[in-house]
């Protein structure tokens, strides 16, 4: 039996976008399965990282649908020794040979591991970037909807995922205000 070749690529996607989905077809022509590890899956409702690992899940699966090639969609919360980080990964993956990554801090650890890392091309990087894609929703710039993937879109709209980035950066200065007033006070 033909041995088959498994490749990891690990991200955020706080949301995904059009920039992972090129890299992911790229990946796909190289593997014969993918894992795509949810980095962070403990974070969530916060300004950089909004979406919990559950809607980051859904939004990846439907959009891989297309992609035509077997994959596994694995949340992996962050540990507090990256000198683990490489052993914790892949107690959670099926085995992979190989790994796909730009991220400097993930290619070292899985080089110092012994496991081949492999740069993906950047495509569009000003365009395509999960902060870029945040700041306009923030901003009410309906210009994000054309940096993700039509099925992307339709999950943020079912959580409401931009409503909820809005309401979580609301400032609570009031509140500031109010607690350095009662502070003043005899
Ligand atoms: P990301 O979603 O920002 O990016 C994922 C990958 O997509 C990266 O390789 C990035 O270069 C690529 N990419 C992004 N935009 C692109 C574009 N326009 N074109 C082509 N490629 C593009 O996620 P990330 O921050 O790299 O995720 C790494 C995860 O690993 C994080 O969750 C991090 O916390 C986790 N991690 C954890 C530990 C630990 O727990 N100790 C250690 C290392 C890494």
């Amino acid at each position: 039996m033909e041995r088959v070749c498994r490749g990891l690529y690990i991200g955020r996607f706080q949301p995904y976008h059009m920039g992972h989905s090129q890299v992911l077809q790229v990946i796909a022509g190289s593997v014969d399965e993918v894992i795509i590890g949810i980095g962070s899956a403990q974070r969530s409702h916060q300004k950089s990282d909004p979406f919990t690992a559950g809607e980051r899940v859904l939004m990846v699966s439907r959009a891989v649908e297309e992609l035509g090639i077997k994959t596994y969609i694995i949340p992996i919360e962050d540990v507090h020794r990256n000198s683990l980080w490489v052993s914790h990964v892949k107690s959670l993956t099926p085995p992979f040979e190989v790994v796909y990554s730009n991220n400097p801090l993930v290619k070292e650890l899985f080089h110092e591991a012994g496991i081949e890392v492999v740069e993906t091309p950047l495509f569009n990087r000003e365009r395509y970037s999960g902060k870029r894609i945040r700041r306009l929703m923030l901003s009410d710039d309906e210009g994000w909807k054309d940096l993700v993937p039509t099925s992307v879109l339709r999950v943020i709209d079912e959580i409401d995922g931009v409503g909820r980035l809005r309401r979580i950066s609301g400032s609570d200065d009031s509140r500031e205000v109010h607690s350095e007033v009662s502070e003043m006070r005899p």
